[in-house]
């Protein structure tokens, strides 16, 4: 009925993808390599084509932390060095292997296992995140045993707070990391010692070392869910719907579940086929915004799985206007970063909530990075 509108749609710019990696590169060291980091479906975006447009602008690596995520790459025709972050049951590990990926190793019984199927190992070292990893006297020791076998491909660790204000912790965790990356390289040269998550890597070139490992940056957005223009990123997603009807509610009336929005005057109200089901949090009932022809309206009343209602002012909204989430709009726009302060969380996962239901439309595939 209404041409040209998608139920809803996330529009994803590869130009801009292709501008934030080429602005990472560009920090980094002669030889520096830049892994993109596409778990998740690319947070949100879309994992096959966010990785196409990644290498494209030059990366050397992609990175993801299931072994479903690295065979669908592959499935899709992606080549190059591709590694697996997370922790692997036996047959996925096999799986890693006929993917061609390579994984990450941090116990000798892991190692193991991890030999006998011939896997190329990141020996992960555990600086301070706290969670997977060995301590340095066992990755030194994993790494001897890689090495011997000829399946040693890196040292790898992980900051737990590379995106806050306050460095000391994050200086100390880099520091045990170059002691131990330092000493290894010089038995292991050819070992690629990687750390900086997208954080450390606009943050401080020292935590550059061989490689990165770029996420949220790549999609132009703010690691500390700030400002991502301040470190030249093009966000790269538009999350959109359209107006399916309006209505006008008379005074004392009601709209949606629960009656959250009973109108106290007469009020038009746009009905918006998009839900929490699609990653609209519920929780941004009463409390989110929208644009619609470049003007910011108020989501009134219950957010349902599949529907959503908005307040509209004046004469602003008819039927098939769109209905922008996340994006620009005039001179008005929505970051992922300011649905995240509303929600109490960061963007990465309001991106990645944007769900399997939502159309995904590329953009900027052909022009030049
Ligand atoms: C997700 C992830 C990254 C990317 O982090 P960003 O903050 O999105 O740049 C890097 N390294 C590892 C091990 C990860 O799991």
């Amino acid at each position: 009925m209404l041409a040209g509108r998608e139920r809803a749609l996330a529009t994803v710019d590869l130009g801009a993808v292709r501008h934030n990696v080429v602005r990472l590169a560009s920090l980094l060291p002669p030889g520096g390599k830049l892994c993109a980091v596409v778990k998740a479906n690319g947070y949100g975006h879309g994992a096959v084509a966010v990785a196409e447009a990644a290498q494209a602008a030059g990366a050397a690596w992609l990175g993801v932390a299931t072994v479903d995520e690295a065979a669908e790459l592959r499935a899709a025709g992606l080549a190059g060095p591709l590694m697996i972050f997370g922790a692997l049951t036996g047959s996925e590990l096999q799986n890693a292997v006929t993917a061609d990926a390579d994984v990450s190793v941090w116990s000798e019984r892991f190692l193991i296992e991890a030999q006998k199927v011939g896997a190329r190992l990141h020996v992960k070292f555990n600086s301070g995140m706290g969670r997977l990893g060995a301590d340095a006297a066992t990755a030194e020791r994993l790494a001897v045993a890689a090495a011997a076998s000829g399946r040693l491909a890196g040292l790898m660790s992980h900051f737990a707070t590379a995106d806050e204000a306050e460095t000391s912790y994050f200086n100390l965790q880099l520091d045990r990391f170059l002691d131990l990356a330092t000493k290894l390289k010089q038995r292991f040269p050819e070992m690629i010692a990687h750390t900086a998550n997208s954080a450390a890597t606009l943050r401080e070139p020292r935590a550059h070392c061989d490689m990165v490992r770029t996420g949220i940056a790549i999609y132009g957005l703010a690691p500390a869910n700030d400002d991502p223009f301040k470190d030249d990123l093009r966000p790269a997603m538009r999350l959109s719907s359209y107006i399916a009807d309006v209505r006008v509610v008379r005074p004392g009336e009601s709209v949606g579940y629960g009656r959250r929005f009973i109108a106290e005057c007469e009020t038009r109200v746009a009905i918006v086929p998009i839900g929490y089901a699609d990653g609209i949090a519920r929780s941004l009932t009463d409390r989110g915004t929208v644009l619609i022809g470049g003007h910011r309206c108020a989501i009134k009343g219950t957010i349902s799985m599949d529907q959503l209602t908005v307040e509209l002012p004046g004469a602003v909204g008819k039927p098939g206007d769109e209905v922008v989430f996340i994006g620009l709009g005039n001179d008005q726009r929505i970051l992922a970063e300011e649905v995240a302060q509303l929600l109490g969380t960061i963007n990465y996962e309001v991106v990645c909530d944007v769900g399997p239901r939502v159309a995904r439309r590329y953009v900027g595939a052909e022009s030049a990075a």
